[in-house]
């Protein structure tokens, strides 16, 4: 039941000289676990998280999502798997401005070919599944910093992906707010979803089971955080 294989994975940049992102990177990720991803700005974090999510294909190595191999699937392919095993948080929402918070969430069911009044039926249940029941037709100019984010959260799940992959999920809203996506994830975690976290806040990377701490393109030392609880 391994969700995420990464083996064996480097990653260069050509910009008139080559920087090395990721250098020889392997990590599993298995199905309903909790990982955090730490590490100090430029270390590669990021460039991990868009290669398992296939935003990006690796330089060498593999990487394999729920059965799949991102890295050796083409632009379109990628895009497929994106859309359905792989549900995106980042830390600006991402969200359409025009679009309400029900057809955001429902977004990625149109490209997945689901009908309108299934579609409406699931994004609907998800807004109340992340306590937005009364806020379904608010476009995001309408919502808090903590609403949007949870609306994006939604909309990560819609497809019922087989990874939730976060990019400092609590970085653009306040403490308070930042504890109530992390209890949300906490749930989310509890009903079976398998998360990877990417931060640079401490107290954020204990709320998973293990502490992946990546520097300089490395993974120096995975730390498992003592009873996954706070
Ligand atoms: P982190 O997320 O830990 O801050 P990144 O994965 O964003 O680190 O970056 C790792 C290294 O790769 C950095 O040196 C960064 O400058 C470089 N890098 C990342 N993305 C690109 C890109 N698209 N083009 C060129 N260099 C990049
Ligand atoms: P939360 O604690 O859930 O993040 P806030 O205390 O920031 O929410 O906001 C309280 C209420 O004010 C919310 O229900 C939201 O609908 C409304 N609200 C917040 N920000 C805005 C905004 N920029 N425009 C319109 N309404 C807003």
């Amino acid at each position: 039941n391994t969700t995420v294989r990464v083996d064996g994975v480097s990653k260069q940049y050509d910009l008139g000289g080559t920087v090395t992102a990721l250098d020889d990177v392997s990590l599993d990720l298995s199905a309903g676990s909790y990982t955090a991803v730490m590490g100090p700005s430029g270390s590669g974090k990021s460039t991990l998280l868009n290669l398992i999510g296939g935003l990006d294909t690796p330089s060498s190595g593999q990487v394999v999502v729920n059965g799949q191999d991102v890295s050796a699937a083409s632009e379109a392919e990628r895009a497929d798997i994106r859309g359905t095993e792989v549900g995106f948080v980042f830390q600006t929402f991402n969200l359409m401005p025009r679009l309400s918070a029900v057809e955001n969430v429902a977004l990625p069911l149109v490209f997945d070919g689901w009908d309108r009044n299934r579609r409406r039926e699931r994004a609907v249940s998800l807004l109340s599944e992340v306590g937005l029941g009364d806020r379904t037709d608010h476009v995001p100019s309408e919502l808090s910093g903590g609403q949007r984010q949870r609306v994006a959260i939604a909309r990560a799940l819609s497809t019922d992906p087989a990874l939730i992959l976060a990019d400092e999920p609590t970085g653009n809203v306040d403490t308070d707010t930042g504890a109530q996506i992390l209890d949300l994830f906490d749930d989310l975690h509890a009903a079976g979803n398998t998360f990877l976290l990417v931060t640079h806040e401490r107290h954020v990377a204990e709320r998973a089971e293990r502490i992946v701490h990546v520097e300089d393109g490395h993974i120096q030392s995975i730390e498992d955080v003592s009873g996954g609880e706070h």
